[in-house]
């Protein structure tokens, strides 16, 4: 989400108390410091830079006229790049004016050349949105922007396609939309001058794998069409922009990395909730469940959310302008909740100024709270996703972080929502019960140091080549040529789509066979979002990803929305749709799974004496079984419940490590013991992944075992949770032993007794976190870092 920087729209005044005040107060509320780390982030005065000579005098006054007198350093070298026709990503931080990077040479082009067109790619349609009325805002002669998105009226398609010539829309509406159409948009495709990337950092995993090949098509039509578009990408900070927005468009690609705008000052503070005494159980009623964050034992730190309630709570009762993102849909919604709750017992009736906003939302819901945190009707909202909200949510007193979000873009992206110009701001981040949590609370380096994450997709997975190879075919067949194009596997992708009959080979190239398009969904590795829908009134509450829905709405799971809580009567896997009524039972519902792991073939491998590392191949089937009932106010087990859902198989990428069991003997694992030690390095192995890579613990499995058939020693596997793999396995592979040497440190630096969440233990694990074995871990990862080379 970017503006520039000098036109951001801030929220009114507000003379609540400084960031150091502010913190100092919520600091003191318990007995024990929470806080392990306060960095200041001092206010930085910004490096303006000449405008371009290129740039045309209008241009510059209309930008004048919007409060941009001069670009900053980073956004007028990157701008020239552009301009002189090189394929370029700025990755700055949040709100440093990227888009002034390429609005620049986007717009000096289309008002040199009355022919030439951008089209111009946003991640959503909010941020779309937001751009449109920024290039509007502008009011240069015929430049004519316009959204094209699936919120676009038919009526108005066609105009836009005439005659618009700066296009903002998604990679979603470019793959389903504009490519299988390119005859229409011919015209605008043949004089198109310059592709915008925003927010490209979004496209990882599997997504950003199909999206790669979505803009290899565009390319392809462009190139058909004769024209050859300079890509402008926009990137969050990130380990090597350069790389990633090369993978991503198959382009040389130039970064512009100093960030030479101003920006205000910023306390941030990183926050642990305090270990609670071993005998006092679950004090507060949170429900565990709605999170996925509180799996099988008793709670052993306070809860990050309801840490958060408490501090958003606190905040707004100061008068302080709060968002706070929470990791999960229904996180958020029990963070508002818990939030109100305390707001309405202190003041009854302020309560009603906090909200929870999450993007499976409805339209109408979701453009009602952001107008209502925009002119004040409501002082804290709590939130999923940073890319869902408006640009005009810039500018906040304080955000507030529930869990590290997965990767530093998205916390820096935002942490960045916090500080208006010229004011000083607080961020604060609460720490889960989780590894990688622990691990950055105590290691401040690992964020504010230089990045080593990188954005991780991987272009040449089979299960995302070949439909996309398909999709291609049907816009027009394939040439040889056109293999080059789509890279490694493209050619064997081709044969195997000819040998199951979707595609015809003749002599000028390779044909799609049917009349209708192929069927492809960039975003769905995880089967068709499932609908949610109130049985007595028909009224559809959201949706919820299929990879997801096995575990959140099996019949019976407790599914909160906006903090009312219903209960699924049904889950229907052929119609894609969860008939549930509302109910508040006093117990929460957490799922179980069991995997079963072959390995299928071996793509590379160390050999470092008793240790291997292996990356390859793998077969996973995994089925929700089971779900439990469990008093809210207790944690106490009610009962066990089967569910009869169908295995999901999955043949994925993993990295696997295997230990001969006499170097575990001469490290002091009892063989007794060696289940409990793999387990519990397993889990925070994947818990500390997202380090090394953009992913979370979510798009990652692990199964560990002490003789595997496969390898027929004590292993470890970690893998992709995607069909195909999506890159993160791979790199967990490449950084292996500063993978696991953050993953000994966070287990042994944690203060725990035996494990808990924040090193060893699992949300998300199918044995219900037994057997672990905390010390064994350490022994075990000992052993593999000795022998493993750097
Ligand atoms: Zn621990
Ligand atoms: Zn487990």
């Amino acid at each position: 989400m970017e503006s520039s920087s000098a036109a951001t729209v801030s929220a009114g005044p507000s003379p609540g108390p400084t960031p150091a005040d502010l913190l100092r107060r919520l600091r003191a509320r318990g007995a024990a410091d929470p806080v392990t780390h306060v960095e200041r982030l001092p206010a930085r005065a910004g490096v303006p830079a000449p405008w371009p000579s290129w740039a045309p005098p209008e241009l510059r006054a209309a930008f004048a006229r919007r409060g941009v007198v001069a670009p900053w350093q980073h956004q007028a070298q990157a701008a020239t790049l552009a301009y002189e026709g090189e394929h370029v990503v700025v990755a700055t931080g949040t709100a440093s004016g990227k888009s002034l990077a390429y609005q620049l040479p986007a717009l000096a082009t289309l008002l040199a050349d009355p022919r030439a067109t951008v089209l111009y790619l946003a991640p959503t349609k909010a941020l779309a949105a937001d751009q449109l009325r920024a290039v509007a805002a502008l009011e240069l002669e015929g430049v004519r922007p316009a959204c094209y998105d699936g919120d676009t009226p038919r009526a108005e398609r066609e105009w836009i396609r005439r005659h618009s010539r700066f296009v903002l829309t998604n990679p979603d509406m470019l793959h389903h939309g504009v490519l299988p159409g390119h005859a229409q948009w011919s015209g605008f495709l043949r004089r198109l001058a310059y592709v915008v990337i925003d927010e490209c950092h979004t496209y990882r995993g599997v997504f950003g794998s199909h999206v790669a090949h979505v803009l290899r098509r565009l390319r392809r039509q462009c190139a058909r069409f004769g024209s050859t578009p300079v890509f402008v990408l926009a990137s969050a900070t990130s380990g090597d922009p350069a790389a990633a927005a090369g993978r991503l468009t198959g382009l040389p690609v130039t970064a512009v990395t100093e960030d030479a705008s101003p920006r205000g000052g910023v306390t941030f503070a990183l926050w642990e909730p305090p270990l609670l005494p071993p005998d006092s159980g679950p004090s507060t009623p949170v429900p565990p469940q709605s999170t996925g964050d509180h799996d099988d034992l008793q709670q052993v730190r306070r809860s990050a959310l309801r840490e958060t309630a408490d501090l958003l709570a606190d905040t707004v009762a100061e008068g302080v302008r709060t968002l706070a993102f929470v990791r999960s849909r229904k996180g958020a919604e029990v963070v508002a909740a818990n939030a109100r709750r305390a707001l309405d017992d202190a003041v009854p009736g302020l309560g009603d100024r906090v909200a929870a906003y999450r993007g499976g939302y409805l339209r109408e819901e979701r453009r009602e709270l952001e107008r209502a945190l925009l002119h004040g009707d409501l002082l804290g909202l709590a939130s999923t996703n940073a890319l869902e909200l408006g640009v005009d949510l810039v500018g906040l007193d304080a955000v507030l972080i529930c869990g590290y979000p997965g990767t530093r873009a998205s916390l820096w992206q935002q942490a960045g929502r916090a500080g208006r110009s010229g004011q000083e701001a607080l961020a604060v981040l609460v720490a889960r019960d989780d590894p990688l949590d622990t691990y950055l609370v105590h290691h401040p380096e690992a964020i504010f140091g230089a990045p080593v994450e990188a954005t991780v997709l991987d272009p040449a997975n089979p299960y995302v080549l070949a439909p996309q190879l398909a999709c291609a075919a049907f816009e027009a067949p394939l040439t040889p040529a056109d293999l080059a194009l789509f890279g490694d596997g493209a050619k064997e992708a081709v044969d195997q789509l000819v040998a199951a009959g979707a595609l015809r080979q003749r002599p000028t190239g390779w044909y799609w066979r049917h009349r209708e398009r192929p069927e492809v969904d960039l975003r769905g590795e995880g089967g068709a979002p499932v609908a949610v829908v109130e049985s007595s009134t028909g009224r559809l509450l959201g949706t919820v990803d299929g990879g997801s829905s096995h575990f959140l709405l099996h019949s019976g799971a407790v599914y909160l929305h906006q903090g009312v809580s219903y209960v699924v009567d049904d889950l229907d896997l052929v119609d894609g749709c969860a008939l549930v009524h509302a109910e508040e039972p006093d117990w929460s519902t957490h799922a179980r799974d069991v995997t079963d792991l072959s390995v299928v073939s071996v793509r590379s491998y160390v050999d470092a004496g008793p240790v291997g590392m292996f990356l390859g191949e793998v077969d996973v089937t995994s089925q929700v079984v089971s779900y439990q009932r469990r008093r809210i106010a207790t944690g106490e087990v009610i009962d066990t419940r089967p569910l009869d859902l169908p295995a999901r198989e999955l043949r994925t990428v993993a990295v696997w490590f295997t230990l001969s069991p006499q170097s575990l003997t001469l490290a002091g694992v009892q063989p007794a013991d060696v289940p409990g030690a793999l387990h519990a390095a397993e889990h925070a192995a994947i818990g500390l992944l997202p380090l090394m890579a953009t992913c979370d613990r979510w798009d990652i499995g692990g199964l560990s075992t002490a003789v595997h058939q496969d390898t027929e020693a004590p292993t470890v596997f970690v893998y992709d949770g995607h069909p195909g793999g999506a890159g993160f396995a791979e790199r967990a592979y490449g950084t292996a032993s500063a993978w696991l040497r953050a993953t000994r440190d966070a287990i042994a630096e944690c203060g725990c007794e035996s494990g808990c969440p924040s090193c060893v233990q699992s949300p998300k694990c199918g044995n219900g976190n037994n057997p672990l074995s905390k010390p064994d871990a350490i022994q075990v990862l000992d052993v593999v870092l000795a022998n493993l080379p750097e």
